[in-house]
């Protein structure tokens, strides 16, 4: 069982940093979620005739040369991941619905985009990106697992906070510190998602953003609903 986690200095100045609302909180990752990055990485890795070893989620240890199953060493992935991402950044497609969906939860919701960035440089490069796709939210950086920068992020928030990540440490991360929040699975890789299983603590596993944005409308229909009969 994970630790709760907190959030880290650079991330709550951040948070400081956006305007005060009490608006229901939607928190959505970038990467594997509203951007492509799995199609993007494998590409890249075969150009350089490396591989997946498995549609298995976790990096360290899964990628290896494609005529073995050496995996390559953890250094190695690290270098590789910095490479790709300074030639990906400015460049990945989006997840087909991803805008639409969070354009159209936006008018009952107000939208973060929170991600994961090596070295943070390629922020600008991303905010371009996605500003360019019509997917214009504040876009935080964080590093390591997500629960601090969720549960200080939900300060102030109506409850549920959805939060939507592919990753399944940041989803441990968010349950341990954030329990109350509304937890989505969203893996675009139809590979990668078919390998996951769904654990206790994901409200929705999905790959699928028409699924998703139903699924989070019908929270605030629910909400307003019990509100009515109570
Ligand atoms: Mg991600």
């Amino acid at each position: 069982m994970p630790e709760p986690t907190q959030v880290l200095p650079e991330v709550l100045s951040q948070i400081h940093a956006l305007p005060v609302s009490s608006r229901p909180l939607i928190i959505c990752d970038v990467d594997e979620v509203i951007l492509h990055l799995i199609a993007h990485l494998e590409d890249y890795l075969h150009a350089r005739e490396l591989a997946f070893l498995k549609y298995e989620y976790r990096l360290t240890g899964n990628i290896g040369r494609q005529d073995g199953q050496q995996p390559l060493s953890s250094d190695d992935v690290r270098r590789l991941l910095l490479e790709f991402f300074d030639e990906v950044s400015h460049s990945q497609d989006m997840v087909p619905g991803a805008g639409d969906a969070l354009n159209a939860l936006a008018a009952d919701w107000d939208v973060i985009l929170l991600t994961n960035l090596p070295g943070g440089h390629n922020k600008p490069a991303r905010e371009k990106l996605l500003a360019g796709l019509g997917i214009a939210f504040p876009l935080l950086t964080n590093s390591g697992p997500k629960g601090g920068a969720v549960a200080a992020l939900s300060r102030g928030r109506p409850e549920p906070v959805v939060f939507i990540d592919d990753s399944p440490t940041n989803h441990e991360s968010v349950h341990a510190t954030l329990p109350s929040a509304v937890q989505i699975q969203f893996i675009a890789d139809a590979r990668f998602l078919n390998a996951t299983e769904k654990a206790d603590h994901i409200d929705l596993l999905s790959g699928d953003w028409q699924e998703t944005a139903a699924f989070i409308g019908a929270i605030l229909q629910g909400s307003s609903r019990n509100h009515q009969n109570g």
